[in-house]
């Protein structure tokens, strides 16, 4: 079964350490937005320089920059047994040039991995990444709420929406996550 799985969730909510187990459990692609971008900041690319200030501040990358990377992604050979987004999509304007992208399929499931403010803080300032200082990651969950947190209605209007408790265990948030994603609609 083709899967076509989007993972909402605050930086530091445990997205990286779920979709590792998430790939490993379905067999998908993982494909992370903040990934490819820090490998083509790495790269010294065209989109690494149009992109590295921007997330040095914690703010967000242009979604024409973003939708043109996620639809070449999409056409890799290995997307075609399934979906896992991460850190995409951010915003409305993402999220439905996503749909328009995977027309006339659509996403399954949308897991939104629930954690606190305090933790997320706490966790991404022990993580140390040099995008992680205190300003930057007050800003990004400023956006989270302003940007990405309205995306929880497009898909919940979509009957697609999952949340899931993000506290605790690994093995515990990977299984709640997988009922979830296994259970009927
Ligand atoms: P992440 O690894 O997902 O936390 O992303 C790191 C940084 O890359 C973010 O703070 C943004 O600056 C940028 N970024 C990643 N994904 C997106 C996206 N879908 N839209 C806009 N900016 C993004």
């Amino acid at each position: 079964m083709t899967r076509r799985l989007v993972i909402l969730g605050k930086q530091g909510a445990g997205k990286g350490t779920q979709c590792e187990l998430l790939t490993e459990r379905y067999g998908v692609a993982h494909i992370s937005t903040g990934d490819m971008l820090r490998a083509a900041v790495a790269a010294g690319t065209e989109l690494g320089r149009a992109a590295e200030k921007l997330m040095d501040a914690g703010e967000l990358v242009g979604d024409e920059l973003i939708l043109g990377i996620v639809a070449d992604r999409l056409e890799e050979p290995d997307a075609r047994a399934g979906v896992l987004l991460d850190g995409f999509p951010r915003t409305e304007a993402q999220a439905n040039g996503l749909f328009a992208l995977l027309a006339p399929e659509t996403v399954d499931r949308a897991i939104d991995l629930d954690v606190p403010d305090e933790v997320v803080t706490q966790r991404m300032l022990e993580r140390g990444r040099a995008d992680d200082t205190p300003e930057a990651i007050a800003r990004r969950l400023e956006l989270y709420e302003a940007e990405t947190a309205p995306l929880r209605k497009l898909f919940a209007d979509r009957g697609v929406l999952v949340t899931v408790d993000g506290l605790g265990t690994p093995a515990d948030v990977h299984g709640r996550i997988v009922a979830a994603v296994e259970a009927a609609p």
